[in-house]
């Protein structure tokens, strides 16, 4: 049987990979909460639903790809929401990137309703999803993921099970603390580069296929030298996931202080005005800092 296919959610990443279900051959209901942004779809072939319950009763596996973690309880568990019409056995795969510990509690409550649950959030950019080339990072039941797998395969190149339920949240945030990292490695280069007086284009050709190279340098970084400040991945969602990264890490103990080093250069940065700038824009907190740039 052909699974029926609901995408709740068509943000930056939600537009292209619900395109690709649809360019894979699965039927598509969507809904989004500001109904225009269902109009490039339902053009492309996809029916438009009137809720999240609606979107659920006509469909077998329901997709989210919402921005935070209440948002998530919005749809799936608020009014309308997914739960009050999702029928026993079909399926519910969250790709947004929210705190694992209400991952588990939602699959919980679904679960008490005979409905399966997976996290599958991901990483890849907007042009990932556009492509359709994105990193999936998948929790819950093995049987789940592999009847799972071919819509997953229409959204992402790499799909992996990393565990049970959750497991897939704690390792996309892993992802983001190597995805902030990477950027304040490259912000710092291109800052020192600028001092420097070098041809910012020839730098980042000279280094990224080296061992300097690196998906932020080559995407965000040529953003960044080129002005252009608009997001892939905005600064505010950013943020979202290092309080996420950092709320897990007191609770397992642990320092991270490099992370929140740059949780705090991005407040500065939200403190402008700038959140809804890309996450690249940390190039200007470091400009800001070092007197290279002056107010916005
Ligand atoms: P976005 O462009 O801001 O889109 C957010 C989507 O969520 C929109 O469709 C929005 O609806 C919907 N939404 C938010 N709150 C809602 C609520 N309470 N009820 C119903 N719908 C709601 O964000 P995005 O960049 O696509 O990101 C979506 C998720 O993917 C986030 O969890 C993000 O962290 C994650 N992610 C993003 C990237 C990236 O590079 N952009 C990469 C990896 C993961 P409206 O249209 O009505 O506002």
């Amino acid at each position: 049987m052909k699974e029926k296919v609901g995408f709740i959610g068509l943000g930056i990443m939600g537009q292209g990979m619900a395109h690709n279900i649809l360019k894979a051959g699965f039927p598509l209901t969507v809904w989004n909460r500001t109904a225009a942004r269902m109009a490039p779809l339902v053009g492309a072939g996809a029916a438009a639903a009137r809720s999240p319950a609606d979107c659920a009763a006509q469909t077998t596996i329901i997709i989210t790809c919402v921005s935070d973690t209440p948002d998530v309880k919005q749809v799936i568990l608020g009014e309308n929401g997914v739960i009050y019409a999702a029928a026993p056995g079909s399926l519910v795969i969250d790709m947004s990137t929210i705190s694992p510990q209400v991952t588990q509690q939602v699959a919980a409550a679904l679960a008490a309703k005979g409905v399966q649950m997976l996290d599958a959030p991901i990483s890849g950019g907007s042009e990932g999803a556009a492509k359709g080339t994105l990193s999936i990072m998948v929790g819950g039941e093995a049987s789940q993921v592999e009847r799972a797998r071919p819509v997953l395969q229409a959204m992402g190149q790499k799909i992996t099970h990393v565990g049970g339920a959750g497991a897939g949240q704690m390792v996309k945030l892993v992802n983001q603390i190597v995805v902030v990292g990477t950027m304040l490695a490259v912000a710092e280069g291109l800052l020192f580069a600028q001092a420097g007086e070098l041809d910012l284009d020839k730098t980042i050709e000279a280094i990224a296929g080296g061992a300097a190279g690196s998906w932020m340098l080559s995407n965000r970084g040529t953003q960044a030298i080129a002005d252009d400040w608009r997001p892939g991945f905005t600064i505010d969602l950013q943020q979202k996931d290092l309080k996420l990264v950092l709320e897990a890490a007191a609770s397992l103990g642990i320092p991270l202080l490099g992370t929140s080093l740059i949780h705090n250069l991005y407040r500065t940065l939200q403190a402008r005005g700038l959140g809804q700038e890309g996450n690249h824009a940390l190039l200007k907190a470091l400009e800001y800092l070092a007197g290279r740039r002056g107010g916005d």
